[in-house]
């Protein structure tokens, strides 16, 4: 049986049937989850798990995407995909600025598994020079400051070329935001990162 839970109680429940493990499409995904580590701007570690899940189109387009990147000869570095509701309350509370983290209520396109946080890796998965950290919440974040040397708005524009033409489209004060078209029409989650999948996928 499929049990969703709309938003905001905090049960456990089992995943949406629509829900994909991103790894398991894309093999050479480079996890760089930083909500699982500490590793964040909270220094807190938020997910149980490293895990990468989207909703079935999201995850199509990220393979889309990938697969223009990996003849460019990079691979995608992930921070982020889905997020629970109840993460996205925390963050909230801790840096509550509209433009870098959304308020709980309508909540994020990531509380919906529809919006990813991506990077550039190497074909060997090592990091690439991009214009900031995750998360960095200054002006050189914006996508289009122009703070950067020739080649990071290079990559950063390459990203960006990639992405749109796989089916998203990004924000201006990220340079790392994605949402997948359409995705703003899936439901609030607050499913744990480490909920078992439907029984009926
Ligand atoms: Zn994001």
């Amino acid at each position: 049986m499929l049990v969703v839970v709309l938003c905001c109680t905090g049960a456990t429940a089992s995943l949406p049937a629509d829900m994909v493990d991103a790894k398991e499409l894309i093999p050479d995904l480079v996890l760089d989850m930083r909500y699982a580590t500490t590793n964040n701007f909270l220094k807190k570690k938020l997910y149980p798990v490293e895990r990468c899940l989207l909703r079935r189109n999201a995850a199509a387009a990220l393979s889309r995407a990938a697969d223009l990147l990996r003849k460019q000869g990079f691979r995608i570095r992930i921070w982020d995909c889905y997020r629970p509701h109840a993460i996205q309350k925390l963050m909230w509370q801790a840096h509550p600025v509209r433009g870098y983290v959304a308020p709980p209520q309508p909540g994020s396109v990531h509380n919906r598994g529809g919006a990813v946080d991506v990077s550039l890796a190497d074909l060997d998965g090592k990091d690439v020079e991009m214009p900031t950290d995750f998360d960095d919440f200054s002006t050189r974040a914006n996508l289009h400051s122009m703070n950067h040397s020739k080649d990071v708005m290079a990559r950063r524009k390459i990203l960006r070329d990639a992405f749109e033409a796989a089916g998203f489209h990004g924000i201006r004060s990220e340079w790392w935001h994605f949402e997948a078209a359409g995705a703003d029409r899936f439901p609030v989650l607050d499913v744990p990162l480490d909920a078992q999948p439907a029984a009926n996928r």
